[in-house]
């Protein structure tokens, strides 16, 4: 079984598929490391990253590696393990144009259907219901007010022993969000079929309980 949770950029994703994937004993992929590791990679060759054909040609020879653990996703690109260093202010910064050049989605996506094809999974994302896995047995499109998606992506930072400024953190969520949503290839979009769930004042247990249920919703049959 396949859970797709899409949605933008500090919408609670990754925390809470974690813990759903925990709860449900599936695996957890999280499909945003891998364009980070992308970004990574083209910010140390100092590729600019608007460049389709030089980033293009970048993750081709660099395969990126996402590699399922307990409590997260180790990912490496080219052979070299970038874990620890893809959740920085500087490559969220960057991460947005160069998920949008198709080249860099085809390498990554078909290395996520291949990790998809076995097994169960709740994968998170922003084109999993819509693309990479369209038949998912179970989609939400989870949401958050932008102030409440910057506070827990500031808190997020700071807990990383990053500086953070508020205002900052939001400014960078809502220019990701615009590049995201209006980019030609798979755009940030609910699926016609996704469950919308707004986290915004919910405490991630709260949240996890409500997609635990859609889940077991959609395994009995219940909603079609
Ligand atoms: O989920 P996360 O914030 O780590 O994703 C980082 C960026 O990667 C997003 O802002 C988006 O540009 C890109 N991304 C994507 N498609 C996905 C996952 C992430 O384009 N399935």
């Amino acid at each position: 079984m396949i859970v797709a949770i899409d949605g933008p950029a500090g919408a609670g994703k990754s925390t809470v598929a974690r813990a759903l994937a925990a709860r449900l004993g599936f695996g957890y992929l999280d499909t945003g490391a891998m364009y980070r590791a992308v970004a990574w990679l083209a910010l140390e060759h100092g590729v600019p990253l608007d460049d389709a054909d030089a980033v293009g040609a970048l993750a081709e020879a660099h395969p990126v590696e996402l590699r399922p653990r307990a409590d997260g996703n180790d990912v490496s690109i080219g052979g070299r393990d970038v874990t620890g260093l893809i959740r920085t202010a500087r490559v969220s910064a960057a991460v947005s144009p160069v998920a949008a050049h198709p080249s860099v989605r085809r390498a990554c996506v078909a290395a996520q259907r291949a990790l998809l094809a076995a097994g169960d999974w709740v994968c998170d994302g922003r084109d999993i219901g819509t693309v990479v896995w369209p038949g998912a047995e179970a989609k939400v499109f989870l949401v958050a007010t932008p102030e409440e998606r910057a506070r827990r992506r500031r808190d997020e930072l700071e807990g990383r022993g990053e500086t953070a400024d508020l205002a900052a953190v939001l400014a960078d969520i809502e220019r990701r969000d615009h590049l995201d949503s209006t980019r030609a290839d798979s755009p940030l979009r609910a699926a016609p079929d996704a469950i919308t769930v707004d986290t915004t004042g919910l405490p991630i247990d709260a949240v996890t309980d409500t997609l635990a249920e859609i889940v077991a919703d959609r395994t009995s049959g219940v909603r079609s």
